[in-house]
């Protein structure tokens, strides 16, 4: 169970991945791909990450590739489709990526944009899934919390499933939440749960209806489970632009989850132009599989991040091993 810094330098591998539509300010994404005596993980926490918080995505892809997973109860995962911060005009192409998801989230928010922005993206999502789409939004805490009861009020027409985490602050959910109780709008935490010192206080403080979950920043699928039991909140497993690798952690996770009310934001690989695995972890009829994944060597080779990237990755894995060696 324990990896030796040794064992995963061994066999890493570094990819940068175009992405089919520019997200989160970037348009290719770079992951580590390593394999244990389990099989392969991915380690991709984002560029700007520091490695204390990179750290505990690196527990998480080695407790994928060194342990035995948790059991799963269901063998498919249903998922939503993520829209990027495109322009209106752009939604019917993105949507067209995701076959068979009845769940959109939307991202909202983005700095440089403004709410009408938002209103027409919302407005085109609705007009492409029809009634019976579910449409929720994700600010990212974007907003404060007037800004996010007024943005609620504006969006309200287009009837949403829920608010991922539309303030950065608990103390701000946690006003936010009573001023929407009125009409029944259910706020999700997101960064909340996964960059707090204790992701079970916002579920303490009554910040949140719903959790969302990730495997890879909460130190992997059995340490998530821990989290959600202790909050006593529904949860959603999500990722983080991830490989089919790391999707497939994501998977494992919400397949071993006893219960799992919403759809899961696991269908990002349909935001990737190229991926690491010959039959990526797009979703078909709306949901995923579960199960291990293998990398295709061709592919590996032919994404092969740039030598100077791959330096970068090999010393950010050895520096957050030692974290992680300090921490036990
Ligand atoms: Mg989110």
């Amino acid at each position: 169970m324990d990896a030796q810094l040794a064992d995963i330098l061994g066999s890493v591998r570094v990819v940068s991945l175009p992405l089919a539509t520019r997200f989160r300010g970037v348009d290719h994404r770079e992951a580590a791909l390593f394999e244990g005596p389990e099989g392969w993980a991915e380690f991709s926490p984002f560029l700007e990450y520091g490695d204390a918080e990179a750290a505990t995505w690196l527990a998480a892809a080695i407790d994928f590739a060194w342990a035995r997973q948790p059991a799963p109860v269901r063998d498919a995962i249903p998922v939503n489709a993520t829209l990027p911060a495109v322009e209106a005009e752009r939604v019917p192409d993105v949507l067209a990526r995701y076959d068979g998801c009845r769940t959109v989230k939307v991202k909202v928010a983005e700095p440089g944009q403004e709410l009408g922005d938002d209103v027409a993206r919302v407005r085109a999502v609705r007009a492409a899934i029809g009634p019976e789409g579910r449409i929720r939004l994700d600010a990212n805490g974007g907003w404060n919390v007037d800004e996010a009861e007024h943005a609620a009020h504006a969006l309200a027409e287009f009837d949403l499933e829920y608010l991922e985490q539309p303030c950065a602050t608990v103390d701000e959910l946690v006003e936010l939440r009573a001023r929407l109780r009125r009409w029944d709008l259910p706020v999700a935490a997101d960064e909340s749960v996964r960059k707090a010192q204790d992701p079970v206080a916002v579920a303490r403080a009554g910040a949140a209806d719903l959790l969302v979950v990730k495997a890879q920043p909460l130190g992997g699928a059995r340490r998530a489970l821990e989290i959600v039991s202790e909050a006593g909140l529904p949860a959603v497993v999500s990722s983080a632009l991830d490989t089919s690798i790391g999707l497939s952690q994501g998977a494992t996770l919400a397949a071993a989850l006893p219960d799992l009310p919403y759809d899961c934001g696991l269908g990002t690989a349909s935001l990737l132009a190229a991926d690491v695995v010959a039959e990526p972890l797009v979703p078909r009829g709306g949901a995923i599989s579960v199960g291990r994944l293998v990398p295709d060597g061709a592919l590996l080779d032919a994404h092969a991040a740039p030598p100077g990237r791959r330096d970068w990755w090999r010393e950010r894995i050895a520096r957050c091993h030692a974290v992680l060696a300090a921490r036990a």
